[in-house]
């Protein structure tokens, strides 16, 4: 494949990819793979296209994006079924994540071109000057996409940064590169040739976009963060990292049960529990815990899993794969074997192809545990008895993430203070997962979760950008005072302004 994606495309043959069908184990598409060399030819196809790109109106390239949008929506069958079948989603999850892309280049259309004009600012302390603000875009952008929502998250950053005027390289997952692939093809049929490229591959193909590009955004876990900002480092190549969660929830004694029973069941096993931002550890007041619990057994206790192959409905799919299962099974198995009680599933689900796990339910945990202490991703849920709400936030700060969290309480004023001393990116109160299709909120997180945010209006759009700053005399004098020569009386005059207006 060459890295530009297009059809028909005559290509010499290469070392391919097999991608696997998550919900029935065999491979379903094989992927001609990269390698540096060819995410180096790609960069240079993106740097020649790029400025004709930059050049467009704000205007122009989102009418141009609009009608490659069209072009994805209207051969969605291909974007959609293959993310099916390499993620094991169910449909909703699948159309969703389309969805959420379509919304995102929609709330950037109504206003990315203010966003992006020219800003005056003013040029005080001079007189006689001009100054203002330009937003430039960066060059090239590079996307490390992970294998969760490979879809959203490629093109939550893509659509941005082609809007700013860049030419971008995405890179999805190894294990989940269809879809993206599919994508980049359907949108190709509209947006000029090496705008947009695909690279498959894994991280050293990975570590060759980092090479290359003068923006990298990666949505992975805080390891793959760390070894990508290292490696952008050498050329100080600026990284907007979307790392891993371990997020809580906090459940208070005056919450609406129910709806923190079923926030917890949604937010814990969406995606089989394999979301950044899925809720991993439960906090609840003494007063409710034994209430809260028992709704929230029967909620889980109503799930249906399996594959979402039409012939019945399922609110989640299987494992995307046996490493991602063994860590939910480890962390279970070191929770039991330190006193924790399973009340609901706690052993994988026999099945001949994909692999899966039960909806999870564990009380009688401890801040010790790995199921508390470290990211679990799968549809488990650990329940912790607090005495109240400061032993809560507590808890909830005892993390070395800070993605998101969320308060339960029907005291709306008292939620949104505690929640405010929350150390993450997010905070929600009787809510959970949905900030991040809120395109003028910004999403990201603190500590090992991230660095940067997406979204968040003007500037989740201008970080695809460099800012230049643009000074102008309109004087017409021959010199400035500033300007040489310098005299005794200059530096004593220079003092006696600091001292008086600094100074007193
Ligand atoms: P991952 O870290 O294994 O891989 C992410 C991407 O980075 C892949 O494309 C991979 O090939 C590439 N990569 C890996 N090592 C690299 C290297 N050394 N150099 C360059 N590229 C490299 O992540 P994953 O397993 O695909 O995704 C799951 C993780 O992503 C979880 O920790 C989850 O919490 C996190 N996540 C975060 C967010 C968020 O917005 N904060 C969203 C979704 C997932």
């Amino acid at each position: 494949m060459s890295a530009l994606a297009t059809e028909g495309e005559a290509a010499a043959p290469r070392a391919t990819l097999a991608v696997r069908d998550a919900a029935r184990g065999s491979v379903f598409r094989e992927l001609p793979t990269d390698d540096p060399t060819a995410v180096a030819e790609a960069a240079a196809r993106a740097r020649a296209a790029q400025p004709a790109w930059a050049a467009l109106s704000v205007k122009e390239r989102l009418g141009v994006l609009a009608a490659a949008r069209r072009e994805l929506v209207r051969g969605r069958a291909a974007v959609l079924d293959a993310l099916a079948a390499e993620t094991g989603k169910p449909r909703v999850d699948v159309v969703g994540e389309l969805l959420g892309i379509c919304l995102e280049l929609r709330a950037l259309s109504k206003k990315a071109a203010r966003w992006l004009s020219r800003e005056r600012v003013s040029a005080r302390p001079f007189v006689g000057k001009r100054g203002y603000v330009l937003y430039k875009p960066r060059g090239l952008v590079g996307v490390l996409g992970p294998w969760n929502a490979p879809l959203h998250l490629t093109f939550v950053d893509a659509f941005p940064a082609l809007v700013a005027g860049n030419a971008v390289i995405v890179k999805p997952s190894e294990v989940t590169p269809v879809a993206v692939y599919e994508a980049v093809l359907a949108l190709n049929r509209v947006l000029p040739p090496g705008i947009l490229q695909v690279v498959v591959g894994g991280p050293d193909v990975g570590a060759a976009v980092v090479d290359h590009v003068d923006l990298v955004c990666v949505t992975g876990s805080s390891a793959t963060g760390r070894r990508v900002m290292e490696r952008a480092a050498r050329r100080l190549t600026p990284v907007l990292l979307e790392l891993g969660g371990n997020d809580p929830m906090i459940v208070l004694a005056d919450a609406d049960l129910d709806r923190a029973a079923r926030a917890a069941a949604w937010g814990g096993c969406l995606m089989t529990g394999q979301v950044c931002m899925s809720v991993e550890r439960v906090y609840v007041e003494e007063a409710v815990a034994e209430p809260f619990t028992r709704k929230l057994e029967a909620e889980l206790a109503r799930l249906r899993f399996g594959a979402d192959d039409g012939s019945r409905e399922v609110d989640f799919g299987p494992f995307i794969g046996p490493r991602q299962i063994e860590i939910v099974e480890r962390h279970v198995a070191d929770a039991v074997e330190r006193g924790a009680r399973v009340v609901l599933g706690g052993k994988r689900a026999a099945s001949a192809t994909g692999v899966y796990f039960p909806p999870t339910l564990l009380t009688g945990v401890r801040a010790d545990m790995a199921i508390m202490r470290e990211e679990t991703f799968g549809p488990v849920i650990p329940v912790q008895v607090v005495k109240d709400a400061f032993e809560a936030i507590r808890h909830a700060n005892d993390c070395e993430h800070g993605l998101s969290a969320s308060v339960g309480t029907r005291d709306l004023a008292r939620g949104l203070a505690l929640a405010e001393r929350i150390e993450s990116g997010s905070v929600w109160v009787n809510e959970c997962v949905l900030v991040a299709a809120v395109p003028a909120l910004p999403f990201g997180g603190l500590k090992q979760s991230g660095v940067g945010t997406r979204h968040g209006g003007a500037e989740g759009l201008r970080q695809f950008c460099v800012r230049q700053a643009v000074f102008a005399d309109r004087t017409g004098l021959k010199r400035e005072w500033s300007w040489f020569p310098y005299s005794t009386r200059r530096a004593r005059l220079l003092d006696a302004l600091l001292h008086h207006v600094f100074g007193r």
